[in-house]
């Protein structure tokens, strides 16, 4: 089983054909409100791909609250360990040009009320194969799961986004990290995602760096660097693309794949999503991630 603890968020989507400058406004074109936040992505992901999921979190007592967490329902994710907590829910507040390019802002809300596990949360943890974790969430929550999971054997599966300096316990407490290459440079000053993932080695034992249409890199202490490129594929939305590729990584490895089959697996669900719109909405069941990884 994977548990997930992380954040939930409702993206409030404004499509624009030109971003407004400071103190302008302008006139968009359509406007969406979708299930995001990092968490739940890469729960809904690893749920898609037939992973048994619990998600460990909170929404605030709001509309959206209820609609983050049927989403994840819907999905097939367990949800009772996520909370529901006075004040509003996560938002992000997205602008999408007319090349596609974005802005963000992130309200934390209720994600930022989480600060540790709650009862019966450290059992839940105890019980997973996997402990998947970002970094929107207070870093003493994410500190705290990562403890549990070290303290019961459960491997953790770190995406450093937003990207932040690393403390060195949760370093220490991280058994994969899954950075894009954006996020491996920042936290290595390399450019070179080669240099940056040797470098990431120091700190933890097992590195994934994605490379968007380029694939991905992984590389461990104990074997040679690998690099599985992305099948080409049409992109129209590479929204949480990267937490498709963690949530279907996860499943294949917990299933005991091969490190490269499951690399293979996981870049097949990714390439999948960005050929649809969308973040939840666009990630793939496991039968479709099945029949074209073997495609
Ligand atoms: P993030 O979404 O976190 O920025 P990336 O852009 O590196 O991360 O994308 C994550 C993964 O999604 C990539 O490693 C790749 O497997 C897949 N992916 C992203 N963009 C494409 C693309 N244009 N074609 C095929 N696969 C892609």
């Amino acid at each position: 089983a994977i548990a997930v603890l992380g954040s939930t968020n409702m993206d409030l989507v404004a499509y624009v054909p030109k971003a407004p400058r400071l103190g302008e406004t302008v006139t968009g074109t359509a406007f969406r409100a979708v299930p995001g936040g990092k968490g739940a992505n890469q729960a809904v992901a690893a749920a898609r791909c037939g992973g048994e999921v619990v998600m460990i979190g909170a929404v605030g007592a709001d509309g959206f609250g209820v609609r983050l967490r049927s989403a994840l329902a819907e999905a097939g994710v367990e949800t009772a360990a996520l909370r529901t907590v006075e004040g509003a829910s996560g938002t992000a507040h997205i602008t999408v040009d007319g090349e596609g390019a974005n802005s963000i802002i992130v309200i934390p809300g209720a994600n930022g009320l989480v600060t540790g596990l709650e009862a019966g949360d450290d059992s839940r943890i105890g019980a997973a194969d996997y402990l998947l974790l970002q970094l929107e969430l207070p870093l003493e929550a994410v500190l705290a799961g990562a403890r549990a999971a070290r303290a019961h054997g459960v491997r953790t599966v770190l995406t450093p986004a937003p990207v932040q300096p690393l403390p060195p316990e949760l370093l220490d407490l991280t058994d994969l990290l899954v950075p894009n290459e954006h996020e491996a440079a920042a936290l290595t000053g390399l450019t070179d995602p080669h240099a940056a993932a040797r470098a990431l080695l120091q700190d933890v034992p097992e590195v994934v760096v994605t490379l968007g249409a380029a694939g991905v890199l992984y590389a461990a202490r104990d074997r040679r660097p690998l690099t599985v490129p992305a099948p080409r594929v049409r992109a129209v939305d590479t929204t949480a693309a990267g937490d498709t590729f963690v949530g279907a990584l996860t499943v294949a490895l917990g299933e005991g794949r091969p490190v490269p089959e499951a690399l293979r697996w996981a870049s097949a669900a990714a390439a999948l999503s960005v050929q649809r719109s969308g973040a939840q909405d666009s990630m793939p069941t496991r039968a479709e991630t099945e029949a074209f990884a073997l495609a």
